[in-house]
């Protein structure tokens, strides 16, 4: 099965990505956290990627599509994926399809997840991430034990840079003016579904696995 998830910064994309990979046993691939990743390495790419990401701006075209027919080579992408962060623009879906073409093969569905701006500012703000495992919790929603401290596996826990106020604000202009357009890329195809991103996380994915058990399209 290959997925892509749409939707707003703080809709919910890593999350429900981490929770269908889990269902289906098929990777979550997030252009995010490999470029995440790259910067906490100081790779080229990550002091590259770092200056964008910061000011909440989208990194170039070419390299995100560069990391992504990179990553879709692995081994383990073979049965399916779920793109999560990816495509943000026309011109990475355009590459995608492209990619996809060479390769034989095509997305199954794709779910934009909608939720209001208040809301997302809630979420991005109270959001935090373990440094060792990736596991995610929120101040708010599913705090954890300890302040700062993982659940899963007592790792350091971190807010990202580009989750504070001033940078969400940026984010979302960039979704409405670079990304939104994605909805109407996609959805003159059949496969294009669009969900409430409220009603709490089982919610959500119980809406989402009703679209990929019973579309058929
Ligand atoms: P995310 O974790 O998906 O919210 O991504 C965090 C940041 O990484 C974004 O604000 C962008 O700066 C960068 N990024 C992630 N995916 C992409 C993409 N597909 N195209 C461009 N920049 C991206």
């Amino acid at each position: 099965m290959r997925l892509i998830l749409l939707g707003p910064p703080g809709a919910g994309k890593g999350t429900q990505a981490k929770l269908i990979s889990k269902k289906y046993s098929i990777p979550q691939v997030s252009t995010g956290d490999i470029l995440r990743m790259a910067v906490a390495e100081k790779t080229q790419l990550g002091i590259k990627a770092k200056s964008f990401m910061d000011k909440g701006l989208l990194v170039p075209d070419d390299v995100v599509i560069g990391i992504i027919e990179n990553r879709l080579k692995d081994d383990d992408s073979k049965r399916g994926y779920i793109l999560d962060g990816f495509p943000r623009t026309t011109a990475q879906a355009d590459a995608l399809s492209k990619n996809l073409k060479k390769m034989g093969a095509e997305i199954d569905h794709v779910i934009d997840i909608e939720v209001e701006y208040n809301e997302l500012l809630k979420r991005l703000t109270g959001r935090r991430t373990c440094r060792k495992c990736n596991e995610g919790f929120h101040i708010l929603f599913n705090p954890p034990k300890k302040e700062w401290i993982c659940d899963k596996c007592g790792g350091e826990l971190y807010q990202r840079d580009d989750d504070r106020e001033e940078t969400i604000l940026k984010r979302f202009k960039v979704y409405q003016e670079q990304s939104a357009q994605l909805k109407d890329y996609y959805g003159k195809n059949g496969r294009f579904f669009s969900i409430k991103g409220t009603g709490g996380v089982k919610g959500v994915f119980d809406r989402i696995i009703s679209i990929l058990e019973y579309d058929n399209s």
